[in-house]
């Protein structure tokens, strides 16, 4: 893990913005940002839309020794409700252009909703599987997201990165080490501005089918409610489909389905999945993630791993 500076050195607001530009914010609501839509403010807040934007807000924080956080759509994130004492920077990098017969290029910032309808659009079979998946490209290579055995890492062949001193490089898909739920940039710390996806020829209508499919599967068995998706990773089984065993199986038989802490509660139709109601705070969340934990714990002995990711102390 990249080493981060803990501390927030207390900077006048003048000289922050001096630093930051004018679009720095200060004490920024998170929980609108995200999907649980709980927790409390990040201390300063900046969006940006440019590889050089990012470059230059990289650089100032190592400068003025600011921890860091890169925002994608909050939608595998729980924010604590003290907020986080650093600065939140939310990756607004847009675009997909077509770069080459069949690769498609986006900006990290993109919904990986809208690069699925753009793949669909040219008739470019590969990214089916992530249709209805929330958040953007940049979250869903970090976490190397995917469904229904198809993983986004599967399509990657190469990206532009910003390091934690505003490098910016480019490198192809080995680098990224890609495992289930995991890549690089979890343990690097480096920041994904861009990436190409390389695709197969296929038939708009039997892609668009597909992918209808699939949402309408998604909005019958997904919550209403607030949520970020599944909780806890899926455990390696060689004896399972797609070589997984399903933690929502083991939180069931374990008899998590029905817990609930405050305004947070599993969800009826898949114990691996955490709804909040608007009463909910995040410390209900990760209460209740912890029980479903010591659950899961005490009766198979295994150890449940998040997908989640964390920002602030809890
Ligand atoms: C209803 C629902 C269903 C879901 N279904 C699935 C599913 O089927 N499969 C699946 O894999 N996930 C699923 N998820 C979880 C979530 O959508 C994915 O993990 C998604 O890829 C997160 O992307 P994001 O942009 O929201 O990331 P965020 O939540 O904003 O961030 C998550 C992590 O990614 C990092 N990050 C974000 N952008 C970048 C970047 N450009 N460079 C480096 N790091 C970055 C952040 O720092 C953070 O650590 C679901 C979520 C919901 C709410």
């Amino acid at each position: 893990m990249v080493e981060q500076p803990r501390v927030t050195p207390d900077l006048p607001d003048s000289e922050m913005v001096a630093a930051f530009g004018h679009n720095l914010e200060f004490s920024r609501a998170m929980g609108p940002l995200t999907s649980f839509g709980t927790g409390g403010p990040a201390r300063y807040f900046l969006s940006v839309s440019s590889i050089d934007e990012l470059s230059r807000a990289v650089t100032t924080a190592k400068r003025l020794n600011v921890p860091l956080f890169i925002l994608g759509g909050g939608s595998n994130l729980l924010v604590s409700d003290d907020g986080y004492d650093g600065l939140v920077i939310r990756l607004e990098i847009n675009g997909l252009k077509l770069v080459e017969p069949m690769t498609i290029e986006a900006g990290a910032g993109e919904q990986l909703s809208t690069l699925v309808d753009f793949a669909t659009e040219q008739s470019l079979t590969g990214l089916e599987f992530a249709a209805g998946i929330w958040g953007t490209v940049g979250g869903a290579v970090f976490g190397n997201a995917g469904a229904f055995g198809g993983e986004i890492g599967q399509v990657l062949t190469e990206a532009n990165l910003v390091d934690l001193a505003g490098r910016t490089r480019t490198v192809l898909t080995d680098y990224f080490n890609f495992e289930y739920r995991s890549s690089q940039l979890k343990t690097s710390g480096e920041i994904l501005a861009t990436a190409r996806f390389k695709l197969d020829e296929g038939n708009c209508t039997e892609i668009e089918t597909r992918v209808q499919e699939i949402l309408k599967g998604r909005a019958e068995r997904h919550p209403s409610e607030r949520t970020a998706g599944s909780f806890f990773k899926n455990i390696p089984d060689s004896t399972q489909p797609h070589g997984k065993m399903p933690a929502g199986r083991l939180l069931e038989e374990a008899g998590a389905g029905s817990l609930s802490v405050g305004g947070a509660k599993v969800y009826e139709k898949h114990a691996n999945i955490i709804v909040a109601d608007e009463r909910a705070t995040s410390k209900d969340i990760r209460l209740l993630a912890d029980m479903m934990k010591k659950k899961v714990f005490d009766r198979f002995g295994i150890e449940l791993q998040e997908e989640i990711q964390q920002l602030g102390s809890f």
